[in-house]
């Protein structure tokens, strides 16, 4: 380890975290405790709330609404609150980097840059903040005007993972308080401090009470409490597909509440003859194992030429093989921990079903042992056939499957044959072959030539199973509102009942 990764180290004391209702800190009964993946030693103690818990967030978050402190406030007192938030995350970036760090194992490095992400969707949001209007319809004829009124659609329940717990969190936050709602979270259990600590940052910036609510605990208990109550209007959930399938089936079951689901995705990354073939083997690389593969928009599919696939390979492999997999404290440490034991054994089990089911390992392939913590060499699959476990299932985890075309229509088959469609990328120096696939392959998200690009601006989100409605940017604002039409009559009514 080197002199950095020693200095950032968990200090052996765990931290305990309360909850946050109406402006205040609780304390929980029950408390659940939180080891660093990386390290193996306890370094945060998170409250396990109760439904009564989660009732008096919901009736908090309720009472913000309705009381129009936040709401009723004008766009640009909102976009101020947002910016100075914007500011206080520059002054903590590395304060909350180091707890993302120690409770989800990701690289220091990455964890600041995402953070600066984070910085950008406030900025973006306090923005959209002051964008956000309606429309108005002067062709009605002489006696009639109509208007087109948006308002924020209420409380918002949101439910985030842990893969990128502070990211996931702050591409919806800074949109839902943008649009005038109000909210209550529910992080992943394994990974809430930093939710927490936004709430302190939240409040200093002048954010009123009861806007911003955190109850911590576990899905099955209040996570499901949350997505069945009956006085959330909206509920975004990003997480596993067998989840949000919950959430659907919750939503039809008590209020009909709004739902914005991210979920799942098996993501290809087609790669014709005529590319940039070294870049493109450096981005099929980063595309699988940036953030140990668990991210949504992994690549995990690899669709190559033909004609160039075996010298593609040794490519990637190349690549594969020089990342440095290592303690997430070490600055130059490119891949962490597997976030959960779960997830852990998720990945290996699929690592050995491929090998079982006859697919070949190229690189990878096992374990890493630094000592302490839980790590995985990312792996290359190749003589993957469709129908095996790791062509079709979200692994999520830095485990790769190659498969080969030889047609731009099969090329884009190969891409569409999943039951997910949350991104994509194409690389070839053809503009026209490009677009062929980008119109022809559905996914929320495209890259062309690039991969995982992108900014607050651009709306995140999935076609087929991968999800509903979109977060981020415009269209991610507009989510937490809703239209009302307005018609107004200007003339003497003509009598119905002479
Ligand atoms: P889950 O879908 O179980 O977890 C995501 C969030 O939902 C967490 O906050 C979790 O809480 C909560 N949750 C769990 N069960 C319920 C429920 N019944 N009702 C309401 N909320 C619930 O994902 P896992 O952590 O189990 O990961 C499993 C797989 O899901 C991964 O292997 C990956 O394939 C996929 N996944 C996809 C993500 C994405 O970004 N699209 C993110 C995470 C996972 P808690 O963890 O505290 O129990």
């Amino acid at each position: 380890m080197n002199k950095m990764a020693q200095k950032l180290a968990p200090s052996g004391v765990a931290r305990d975290f309360g909850f946050f209702i109406d402006g205040e800190w609780r304390h929980g009964r029950e408390m659940f405790e939180r080891k660093s993946p990386s390290h193996d030693v306890i370094v945060t103690r998170i409250a396990r709330c109760t439904e009564d818990d989660l009732n008096d967030a919901v009736a908090a978050a309720r009472r913000a609404f309705e009381n129009g402190t936040w709401a009723g406030l004008a766009s640009s007192e909102r976009s101020a609150i947002l910016l100075k938030t914007a500011e206080l995350l520059k002054q903590r970036r590395d304060d909350i980097a180091f707890w993302e760090v120690l409770e989800n194992g990701k690289p220091i490095s990455q964890a600041k840059a995402e953070i600066d992400n984070c910085i950008s969707c406030f900025e973006m949001a306090a923005g959209a903040a002051r964008l956000l209007h309606g429309d108005s319809f002067n062709n009605l004829g002489e006696s009639l005007f109509g208007m087109v009124l948006r308002e924020p659609v209420g409380v918002v329940g949101l439910i985030t993972p842990w893969n990128f717990p502070f990211m996931i969190l702050c591409e919806r936050v800074p949109f839902i308080l943008a649009s005038g709602c109000t909210v209550v979270v529910k992080p992943a259990e394994v990974t809430s401090a930093t939710t927490l600590m936004l709430a302190d940052i939240l409040t200093e910036a002048g954010l009123p009470k009861g806007v911003y609510n955190v109850v911590t605990g576990t899905g099955k208990s209040v996570g499901q409490a949350l997505t069945q109550h009956p006085d959330v209007d909206m509920l975004s959930f990003t997480g596993s597909t067998g989840v949000g399938r919950s959430c659907i089936h919750a939503s039809a079951d008590s209020n009909l509440k709004k739902l914005g689901l991210e979920l799942g995705g098996k993501n290809p990354i087609v790669v014709f003859a005529d590319s940039d073939l070294e870049d493109a083997a450096d981005a099929v690389a980063f595309g699988i194992s940036f953030n140990t593969g668990q991210c949504c928009v992994s690549s995990s599919r690899l669709i190559v030429e033909e004609s160039v696939a075996d010298k593609f390979e040794k490519l990637v492999v190349a690549k594969m093989e020089k990342i440095r997999v290592g303690d997430p404290f070490d600055p130059e440490t490119q891949i962490g921990a597997i976030t959960t034991d779960a997830q852990n054994k998720t990945i290996l089990d699929y690592i050995e079903k491929g090998k079982a089911e006859g697919a070949r390992v190229l690189c990878g392939g096992n374990k890493v042992d630094l000592g302490r913590g839980q790590y995985i060499a990312p792996t290359l699959f190749t003589n993957v056939k469709p129908d095996m476990s790791i062509a079709t299932d979200e692994i999520f985890g830095p485990v790769l499957s190659v498969f080969r075309f030889s047609t731009l229509e099969e090329a884009i088959s190969l891409a569409n044959d999943t039951v997910y469609g949350l991104a994509a990328s194409v690389w070839t120096k053809d503009i026209s072959k490009a677009l062929k696939v980008t119109r022809k392959v559905q996914a929320g998200r495209f890259w062309v030539n690039t991969i995982m690009a992108g900014g607050p601006e651009m709306p995140l989100g999935g076609f087929k199973q991968s999800g509903w409605g979109r977060e981020a940017g415009m269209y991610g604002v507009e989510e937490y509102t809703q239209i009302k039409s307005v018609h107004v009559d200007l003339g003497k009514r003509t009598h119905w009942i002479a």
